[in-house]
């Protein structure tokens, strides 16, 4: 998508500070960080939000979570653990229209969330 911040990342017409990729999946500091760690994790290719993935989709949505568990090993906070957060359309509050998972860790996290 030509206007998309999270594709213009992935095309690296923005700089992001990248902690992963491979031919799929890229991973990156989020700006405003929520938590002493505060990754985003989004697909390449561009899919706007959760409500929109169809079985197609299947695969590259666990990968997505094959990813997660890895960085939280690679990162060393597993054991501690972390939050995994997917922001969907309005209520749930998404200003990012390419879907992202937040991975945020390294401090205790409340419940319920905001
Ligand atoms: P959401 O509210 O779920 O759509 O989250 C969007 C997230 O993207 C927020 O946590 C922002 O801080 C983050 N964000 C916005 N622009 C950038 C950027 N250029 N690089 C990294 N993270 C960003
Ligand atoms: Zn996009």
């Amino acid at each position: 998508m030509q206007n998309c911040l999270f594709c213009k990342i992935v095309r690296g017409e923005i700089p992001a500070d990248k902690v992963y990729e491979d031919e799929r999946v890229m991973a990156f500091l989020d700006i405003n960080p929520q938590a002493p760690v505060h990754l985003l994790v989004i697909p390449r290719r561009h899919l706007v939000c959760l409500a929109d993935a169809t079985a197609e989709d299947a695969a590259l949505l666990g990968h997505i979570q094959c990813v997660i568990a890895e960085l939280a090993h690679t990162h060393g906070f597993a054991d501690a653990g972390f939050r995994v957060v997917n922001n969907c359309n309005e209520d749930g509050g998404q200003e990012v229209e390419h879907i992202h998972y937040h991975v945020l860790a390294g401090r205790r996290m409340q419940w319920p969330p905001g």
